[in-house]
């Protein structure tokens, strides 16, 4: 297959294909870009249906990741790595020793955290065969200390977002009586739901596993709905928490909130998906600025933790959005476009 021709290469700088036969490992890591410091970005562990599909996937991911850090204003660049497999029967202890090894000798232009497939727990055994992982260490919070697993700081930082785009699409500041369906409460979207539950929203919620909805209405107050009803809500905020290409051209039509402000990755189905949005009026805060907060807290971590610097940092993201709205209202251009413009500036300074 070819690989610099690939869309998805874009302008790589170094992709590098791991092997080891003892424990099985075939992993892809992904440095995309490295202007802005060492290229930062999850690990993820899936059963790639074809090394193809792999190749595209690390590609893209680590692209994004670039945009993500630099739009953040953190000292990082872009990367990814994936491990071709299943994580539930093929993740051993060889395995992750291996790969910890792999990123050993890229001696730290590529830093792996958890993602799809790997955990916290993945991090910290690597950890012992090399020093560049990140989100391993415990952090404190107001009820006492929360593991390195980055989701409640990505939650904080949808919040915040969300009081960005109410504030730029409805012109208030507070979330009093604001009406959101959050679809999707696990990790990060029920922490969100709670966030948005205490500043006086309402909630809708949506997910597929039963447990999940039932602890959203009784702890929450939280009204239930099917995934399929999620979209065509009569609400103000449509915050997608589950899974990517969510604004498609099944959804769009559907959506009677004005604002689209969530934590999951790749929203958009294609570019032309943010044009279709601003055309009908829906503001879209681009996932990768509003759910930067995990990223955020990894690398807080990594310069030496402290919550107050780190709270200061992910509450940025309420600027960040507030330029790119301002810009795209200027330029007459979709959100996304306008946040790839200045991620760009940024990186390529
Ligand atoms: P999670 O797996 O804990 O939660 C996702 C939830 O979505 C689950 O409860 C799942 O049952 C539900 N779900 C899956 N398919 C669904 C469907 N079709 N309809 C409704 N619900 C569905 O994951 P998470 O860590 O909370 O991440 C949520 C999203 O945010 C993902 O897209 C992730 O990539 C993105 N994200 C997460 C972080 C982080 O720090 N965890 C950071 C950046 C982006």
């Amino acid at each position: 297959m070819a690989v610099f021709s690939l869309s998805d290469f874009a302008d790589h700088e170094q992709v590098v294909f791991c092997s080891d036969d003892k424990s099985g490992l075939k992993a892809i890591i992904a440095v995309h870009n490295s202007n802005l410091g060492p290229a930062l970005g999850g690990c993820r562990m899936w059963p790639y249906a074809s090394e193809e599909e792999a190749v595209r996937d690390v590609l893209r991911l680590s692209r994004g990741m670039t945009y993500k850090s630099a739009m953040a204003n953190l000292k990082l660049g872009g990367g990814k790595s994936v491990i071709i497999g299943n994580p539930r029967t093929q993740k051993t202890p060889d395995l992750l020793a291996a790969f910890a090894r792999a990123l050993e000798q890229l001696g730290g232009r590529y830093i792996a955290a958890e993602d799809s497939g790997t955990s916290v727990a993945d991090m910290k055994y690597m950890n012992q065969f090399t020093a560049h992982v990140a989100g391993i260490k415990d952090k404190p919070t107001d009820e006492g200390t929360r593991s390195g697993d980055p989701s409640p700081a990505t939650a904080y930082g949808t919040f915040i977002g969300i009081k960005a785009a109410v504030k730029e699409q409805l012109g208030r500041d507070s979330l009093e009586g604001l009406k959101v369906a959050v679809q999707g409460v696990g990790n990060v979207g029920f922490d969100l739901a709670r966030q948005l539950k205490e500043a006086g929203a309402s909630l809708w919620v949506t997910d597929i596993h039963r447990d999940s909805l039932t602890r959203a209405a009784e702890e929450l107050g939280a009204v239930v709905v099917a995934p399929d009803a999620i979209f065509g809500l009569d609400v103000d905020v449509f915050a997608p928490c589950a899974l990517g290409a969510v604004l498609n051209d099944q959804t769009i039509p559907q959506l009677q909130a004005k604002i689209v402000a969530g934590a999951s990755n790749n929203q958009l189905a294609e570019a032309r998906h943010g044009v279709a949005l601003m055309k009908r009026g829906i503001l879209y805060a681009p996932d990768y600025v509003i759910n930067a907060g995990g990223i955020i807290d990894v690398y807080h971590e990594r310069i030496g933790f402290d919550r107050a610097a780190l709270l200061a940092h992910i509450e940025g993201i309420y600027d960040n959005l507030m330029e790119i709205f301002a810009r795209a209202r200027a330029e007459e251009r979709p959100t996304a476009e306008v946040a790839d413009a200045i991620a760009e500036e940024r990186f390529r300074r």
